[in-house]
């Protein structure tokens, strides 16, 4: 018994985040919707524009003129692709969400597989990148390095070469929707959120057209925000390092007191101090560093802002 308002709700929602991609949206409408329309049922595209400043706005206005399946949510500034990718979730009507990439490196094609998996009951299907066409080796071996230390560090088991190309079932966009942490991981919150999750592999293609807007500044904001969203690690190294170097200090103390004593080696004393002031003092800076990262974080949340500001966009729940 569909209420009222449902009587139109699309059964599937794509979403993609748009941030100057002048040169991709049009191609990327069309791939979309020539996927889509293959499965003969209701969907819609929610494209996000992230504060583009290329003409991207004007041009998801053009086609949502145009195609009547193109929701546009347009931001009032640069919020980030995160951010940008969670307002697309709450504009989202389906029942299955799929975000996708707008530069085309995600084929759309590939969507059709994991709408497949999410009919055969898996609440969350996510696309495992096989291959990844055109990147540099420095983003790959970054890439790789940042999801195995994910893996190992954090208490939620993020899976592998998995970006946020996926499909989430109504129930998990739901759940998401609850999680309004302003340094978000997606792909971790979708892990931590739980249900049937299965994995879908791909090949990932290089950009359609432009350049990637995930320099390795922002790569790295990214690292944070998944570490310290996911895990205490960072906060517990000083511990374990206290502990390491207190035990190195009481093991030496008797050491430097013997060879003292019998005289047969002059410890040098102002190289070896200087030595361990140095380091000590490194350590200290780098762990009151970490903690700062957190204390930062909960500053962030505790100011309470709006996630992102739209500046246009269309009735939520219509
Ligand atoms: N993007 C965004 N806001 C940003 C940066 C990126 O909305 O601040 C979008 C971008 O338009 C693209 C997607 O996020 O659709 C992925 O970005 P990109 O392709 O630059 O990242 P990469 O694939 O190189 O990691
Ligand atoms: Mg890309």
């Amino acid at each position: 018994m569909a209420g009222k308002t449902n009587l139109n709700l699309p059964k599937y929602s794509v979403v993609a985040p748009v941030y100057n991609e002048i040169d991709c949206v049009q191609e990327f409408n069309k791939q979309v919707s020539a996927a889509m329309k293959t499965l003969h049922e209701s969907w819609e595209l929610v494209l996000v524009d992230d504060g583009s400043t290329d003409g991207s706005t004007n041009a998801i206005r053009e086609i949502a003129k145009r195609d009547a399946h193109v929701r546009p949510v347009i931001f009032a500034r640069n919020f980030g692709h995160q951010i940008a990718v969670t307002a697309g979730l709450d504009y989202a009507r389906g029942d299955a969400v799929i975000i996708i990439d707008a530069d085309l490196q995600d084929p759309p094609a590939v969507m059709l597989d994991l709408i497949e998996k999410w009919r055969e009951g898996f609440e969350v299907v996510y696309a495992v990148r096989r291959k990844r066409e055109g990147e540099s080796w420095f983003k790959m071996f970054t890439a790789s390095l940042f999801y195995r230390l994910i893996y190992r560090i954090t208490d939620v088991k993020i899976p592998l070469d998995t970006g946020d190309f996926r499909l989430l079932d109504r129930k998990v966009v739901d759940v998401m929707g609850q999680m309004r942490e302003r340094h978000r991981f997606l792909r971790g919150m979708a892990a931590w959120v739980g249900y049937n999750q299965v994995g879908v592999e791909y090949d990932r293609k290089e950009r359609f057209a432009g350049k990637t807007k995930y320099p390795f500044g922002k790569m790295l904001k990214l690292a944070l925000n998944a570490i310290t969203s996911f895990s205490y690690f960072p906060l517990q190294l000083a511990t374990y390092i206290g502990f390491i170097s207190a035990g190195i200090s009481i093991l030496a103390i008797p050491i430097v007191a013997a060879l003292r004593l019998s005289n047969q080696v002059a410890l040098l004393g102002q190289a070896t101090t200087l030595i361990a002031v140095l380091f000590l003092g490194g350590v200290q800076l780098i762990t009151l560093g970490i903690l700062g990262e957190y204390v930062g974080r909960i500053y962030d949340e505790s100011k309470g802002r709006p996630l992102y500001i739209v500046s246009e966009a269309p009735d939520k729940n219509k």
